[in-house]
């Protein structure tokens, strides 16, 4: 991993809390040692911000921005298109540090980089497509149209499990919407973040434009708190807990600024009488499995018809058994670590409670020990039988931990599926149209996402991204979110030799 931190210029210890200046230290006085989840070897130590270099990095964007927001957006998209090339060139190295940092499988590394050059795809057609509106004006001669501006700096405050795609979403389209960005990644990923601005700061070198157009901040959530309460971010673009978003929600809300949340997720799967378990299967394994469980739309209640429940039970526990569980970056192995010791003790703990209120444990509740496994943050997949009366079954537990209930009518199913606080994933496994049809229609899924015959996990860039209730109502990514990176401003300009009032009002002089 040394190698590959020096090929992002990350030099040990790492003392620049923007890519920006590189005589900048972060001057808290406070260092953090980053340990992979993986063997929990050190991956390096790096400085951490305060206040007073929060404040530099903010004028730094600040500065950049009126250079910015000067280009048209096409030649924003130019650099973005760039940056995109470059992350296909470093497509494997960064894939491997994210997959080390943060433990996800080494495919799902590769997978966070190319969801960022997909993402970066998006954005260089965007960046001639900010469309606004034109619409009839009722008074004669005149002329009414919307069009949209950019805000200024944004925030992004990213969470440990998206190291770098949930950014890429972020900044790509904030980029050619003309706004400049401060990361505040996760505390707990830091390289992965540091060798993105590295990339970009590149881009941007060869191009002559300032690097305060991408910065990034390396603190703990008194940065996030600091940024949310900063007038001078626009709009402050968090993804994270549903206990963060709140806090940011309330900061943001009272100095009336701009924020998109994405936060917490519990999401189900129902498999109805009429599903075909041969592609159910693989997709609640996935869903439930896949990055320890530890992706915001991770499978975490399956809902079944009572008719399928023992044998899907059955599948389920020996599909479970054929798990390889270890080091994420040896490709056979199905499941990597937990982020760290916290994440394992909130595993045990939510197991336990689960069979105090009734549940009872099918699969799991290990943590593995042995060579493989040095970190101490691997654990088995878990399956537990539930059932809705069970108040646990309503909190996310970041962790592989699947609650299976069953259902007797269908309605039954919306309604389990729909009865939490959180609102992001959801899916249905049905062959029959009613069905999924119900599911997809405003007496079912209650989520920002529902798909049939597709597991809860995994979304593509195309579509806006982002979930209702304590999920948080923010979308991002595809489809129009955009906007949200704008202020729209509607225009009417008379070309008349009157100046006749909206409404027929007379105002004679
Ligand atoms: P977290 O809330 O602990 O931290 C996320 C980020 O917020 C970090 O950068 C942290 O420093 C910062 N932060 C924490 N408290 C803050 C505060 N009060 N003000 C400002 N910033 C603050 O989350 P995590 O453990 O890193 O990530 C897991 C959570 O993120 C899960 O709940 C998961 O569902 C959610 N998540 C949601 C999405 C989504 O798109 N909906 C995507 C990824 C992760």
């Amino acid at each position: 991993m040394k190698d590959i931190l020096q090929a992002f210029n990350l030099k040990q210890p790492y003392c620049n809390i923007s890519t920006g200046q590189k005589d900048w230290v972060g001057t808290s006085g406070k260092t953090a040692t980053i340990h992979s989840p993986v063997d929990n070897a050190v991956i390096g130590s790096i400085a951490l911000a305060d206040v007073e270099s929060y404040d530099a990095v903010v004028a730094k964007a600040n500065e950049a921005f009126p250079i910015w927001k000067a280009l048209p957006a096409p030649q924003r998209g130019e650099i973005v298109r760039q940056f995109g090339d470059a992350l296909r060139k470093e497509k494997e190295n960064l894939g491997k540090l994210v997959s080390y940092e943060m433990g996800k499988s080494l495919q799902e590394g590769y997978g966070e980089v190319q969801e960022m050059i997909d993402i970066c795809d998006f954005a260089v057609g965007l960046s001639r497509q900010l469309y606004g509106l034109q619409m009839h004006s009722e008074r004669p001669n005149h002329r009414m149209f919307e069009q949209w501006h950019p805000l200024g700096t944004v925030g992004i405050i990213s969470a440990f499990n998206f190291p770098v795609a949930v950014w890429a979403w972020n900044a790509a389209l904030s980029w050619v919407c003309g706004n400049v960005c401060i990361w505040k990644p996760s505390e707990k990923t830091p390289f992965s973040a540091l060798a993105c601005q590295e990339i970009f700061k590149t881009v941007l070198k060869a191009n002559d434009l300032p690097e305060g157009i991408s910065n990034a901040i390396i603190g703990d959530s008194d940065i996030g708190r600091r940024m949310a309460a900063d007038q001078n971010i626009a709009l402050v673009s968090a993804t994270g807990s549903t206990r963060m978003g709140k806090s940011v929600a309330e900061t943001v809300g009272k100095r009336l600024g701009k924020s998109i949340l994405e936060l917490g997720g519990n999401n189900a799967i129902i498999v109805t009488e009429e599903a075909d378990l041969n592609a159910a299967v693989p997709a609640i394994v996935f869903g439930a499995v896949g990055t320890a469980g530890q992706r915001c739309t991770s499978t975490r209640r399956l809902i079944v018809h009572k008719n399928q429940y023992q044998d899907l039970l059955a599948k389920l526990t020996s599909a479970y058994k054929q798990l390889q569980i270890g080091n994420p970056l040896d490709e056979k192995n199905h499941v990597g670590p937990l982020i760290d010791t916290n994440a394992v003790n909130a595993y045990l703990k939510t197991i336990e409670e689960a069979q105090k209120q009734g549940g009872k444990l099918a699969y799991g509740n290990e943590v593995l020990a042995g060579d493989a496994y040095t970190s101490g943050c691997y654990v088995a997949p878990t399956i537990i039988e539930a059932n809705i009366d069970m108040p646990i079954v309503k909190h996310e537990t970041f962790a592989p931990i699947l609650y299976i209930f069953a259902y007797e009518s269908f309605e039954e199913a919306i309604a389990i599926q729909n009865n939490v606080p959180q609102g992001l994933s959801s899916a249905v496994f049905t062959l029959n149209m009613q069905q999924a049809e119900k599911f997809l229609s405003n007496a079912g899924s209650d989520c920002g996402i529902a798909n049939v015959n597709i597991g809860t996990s995994g979304a593509e860039i195309g579509g806006a991204f982002g979930g209702e209730k304590e999920t948080g109502g923010g979308r991002e990514s595809g489809s129009d979110s955009w906007k949200a990176y704008m202020r729209r401003q509607t225009c009417t300009v008379n070309y008349g030799k009157d100046a006749p009032l909206a409404q027929g009002i007379v105002f004679n002089l």
